[in-house]
């Protein structure tokens, strides 16, 4: 049987990506090789979000390149965003490479191996497939119990942010059908799983193919929440009722309408954390980058999340460093983070992309000042996340167990329902993977929690109680 072997950079939308590309080359009698030097196949699935992550491909194609001209004659493909934005010119720039895709390609890759194998030269396939977008179905995995999963609403994006690459990576925005989402997510939880994350570029700007969205927010609530993001989640919560929790990333600020907002007040399934990538907290900038919200606008939809759920935290993307920030701009975004409260940041220096506007805006900021910028910025989130963190210390949190602590014999970790990960004593013997487990916090760590199972007294029969009121707990989170 043929083994290949599938290396990974960047986002989630790319993990999943590659998840599709395993499950495509399995179908067609491939099994996972432990390592690159074994398979018979080498796929790179690349993120062209930031500069770093295409050196990175340069350098492992490098790596890799002796094994395609050894014996074994690999085969050597390069998937993902950089392949689509590259596409031949990534030939030209590694001509030992054979196959070229781009992300809507990946069900095409084992006829495109057998074209190589019988001799046909390097093949660039970077078709977007705007007129029959495909979803590949998640599949759930026979020899693994996975609790998370996530499972695609909708791809590409309309936004045009002047620093991001990915309109061109991933084109226009195509969206899925509810039916077709709810029913995998039906499969999945079939399947073991617990908590869904929905995923799309601008996730949260989902409407139902066909359903003009800009007529549909005319409309009354009810026939809006029909069609549009809120009342796919309220369809999920309904239709999925053993789904305990129901995650979406990532939402653009402009699409938080008062619709999601009240979905996060019903639903008991949607946790009370959410993901908001804001980029900077100055409008000047915002302007500059095409966001198309103002800070204060921001800060109006974040208060509505934080009043919509008791507790409800909050993080972000942040950009340090885009052309023309001066240092009054940037003291914006750290009053925007003290104001807002956020718990947690993904915080990057700007970098050029290629094709993108902002190539054009000149103003360059130094790497100096980005790199102090940048330790501003996360001392600012670490100080607010430590303090949120220890105020947690002594309370009972809802954690969904996703399996053994890595690296931490006889713990377990998961999540809470604000995503703090919590690792956990269970009582001995029991396994709580999989289940919703009431956690006592005894101590914050710099990013995480420590905490024990409030019925942990370590006798078989308090954690046959604690399993009970598990399943007491039914969709709730
Ligand atoms: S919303 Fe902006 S940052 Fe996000 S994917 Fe679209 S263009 Fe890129």
């Amino acid at each position: 049987m043929k083994q290949y072997f599938v290396q990974t950079f960047g986002c989630q939308m790319n993990v999943h990506d590659s998840r599709r590309i395993e499950e495509v080359l399995r179908a067609s009698g491939y099994r996972e090789a432990t390592e690159p030097a074994l398979a018979d196949l080498l796929v790179v699935n690349t993120c062209s979000v930031r500069e770093k992550a295409e050196h990175k491909l340069m350098s492992l194609l490098g790596t890799f390149r002796p094994f395609k001209e050894g014996q074994r004659g690999t085969v050597l493909a390069v998937a993902g965003c950089v392949a689509q934005q590259e596409g031949e010119r990534l030939l030209r720039k590694a001509p030992f490479v054979d196959i070229v895709l781009g992300p809507d390609n990946i069900p095409e890759l084992p006829a495109l191996i057998r074209e190589v194998e019988q001799g046909a030269p390097p093949i660039t396939r970077t078709v977007f497939d705007m007129d029959d977008p495909q979803f590949l179905r998640a599949k759930p995995q026979a020899d693994r119990r996975e609790v998370t999963a996530y499972v695609t609403v909708m791809k590409g994006c309309d936004e045009r942010c002047t620093f991001c690459i990915v309109p061109y990576t991933r084109g226009s925005e195509r969206y899925r059908p509810a039916d077709e989402i709810v029913g995998e997510i039906q499969d999945l939880v079939s399947g073991g799983g617990r908590e869904i994350t929905l995923l799309g570029q601008t996730v949260n700007s989902w409407h139902e193919p066909g359903a003009d969205a800009e007529a549909s927010k005319s409309e009354s609530r009810t026939a809006a929440s029909t069609s549009r993001f809120a009342g796919l989640l309220r369809r999920i919560s309904k239709e999925v009722p053993d789904l305990q929790r129901l995650r979406y990333t990532s939402p653009h600020p402009r699409h938080i309408t008062p619709e999601l907002v009240a979905a996060h007040a019903d639903l008991d399934v949607l946790p009370a954390h959410v993901h908001l990538p804001v980029q900077s907290g100055s409008d000047r900038l915002l302007r500059r980058m095409a966001r198309r919200y103002t800070a204060e606008d921001y800060i109006a939809r974040t208060d509505a999340l934080k009043r919509s759920k008791p507790g409800l935290t909050l993080s972000s993307d942040f950009i340090v460093g885009f052309p023309g920030e001066t240092e009054s701009d940037f003291e914006q975004t750290l009053e925007l983070v003290r104001r807002v409260g956020f718990v947690a940041a993904f915080a990057f220096k700007y970098s050029p992309r290629p094709y993108t506007p902002a190539l054009k805006l000149g103003d360059e900021v130094s790497e100096e000042v980005k790199d102090e910028r940048l330790a501003r910025l996360f001392a600012a989130v670490a100080t607010q996340q430590s303090a949120h963190l220890q105020s947690l210390v002594g309370q009972e949190l809802q954690v969904l167990v996703e399996g053994p602590s890595p690296g931490d014999t006889g713990r377990f970790a998961g999540r809470s329902e604000r995503n703090e990960i919590v690792h956990l004593m269970a009582p001995e013997g029991y396994d709580p993977t999989g289940e919703l487990v009431a956690v006592t916090i005894d101590e914050p760590y710099r990013h995480s929690l420590s905490g024990y199972m409030a019925d942990a007294a370590g006798l078989p029969e308090r954690g046959r109680r604690t399993r009970l009121s598990v399943l007491d707990v039914g969709g709730a989170s």
